[in-house]
């Protein structure tokens, strides 16, 4: 009898058996601790089974719909992150950059017209230097004499650069 009964109560508990099964149970756990204590231990578990169920929190939406609306959520914020953060970091970017270079523009003038007073010479003097190379029947010596022009120039260059560099 007790053997039988283990196998009736959790249909007992979930309230599916018939009205004799039913009596019988009930009849017998009356009876019997052992049985008594099984009933009690699996209408609690089901209790936490129900609690736990409950406990999802299952949205009306379609479970779609909600990865897209989160999407969506993501993605404004996202947008407003981009809006006001991304450009106030480009100002402060930008003026930093601004900044910058008007601190820097006297050298960077400077250099830039130093550098243009070089590449103007150099043109200047190349073209001679061909000129010469070109009369002169003897290469070796129209080479010497550009090495020497080009020492020359570049000794020059350089203690102007200095030049300006300190005066201005
Ligand atoms: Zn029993």
């Amino acid at each position: 009898m007790h053997e039988y009964m283990g196998e009736l109560l959790s249909p007992y508990i979930d309230d599916e058996l018939n009205g004799e099964e039913r009596r019988l149970v009930e009849d017998h756990i009356k009876t019997c601790k052992q049985c008594q204590e099984e009933v009690e231990e699996l209408r609690f578990l089901k209790a936490q089974m129900q609690s736990f169920y409950q406990g999802i929190d299952i949205p009306d939406i379609s479970f779609e719909e909600a990865v897209i609306r989160k999407i969506q959520t993501i993605e404004q914020e996202q947008q407003e992150v981009f809006s006001w953060k991304f450009w106030a970091a480009l100002a402060v970017g930008m003026c930093v950059i601004i900044s910058v270079l008007l601190t820097l523009s006297p050298f960077l003038y400077a250099c830039i017209r130093v550098l243009y007073t070089l590449f103007n010479v150099g043109a200047r003097i190349a073209h001679a230097v061909m000129i010469i190379a070109l009369d002169m029947p003897y290469l070796t010596g129209a080479l010497i004499i550009t090495t020497l022009i080009l020492i020359i120039i570049s000794g020059w260059s350089v203690s102007r650069l200095l030049g300006t560099k300190t005066t201005g």
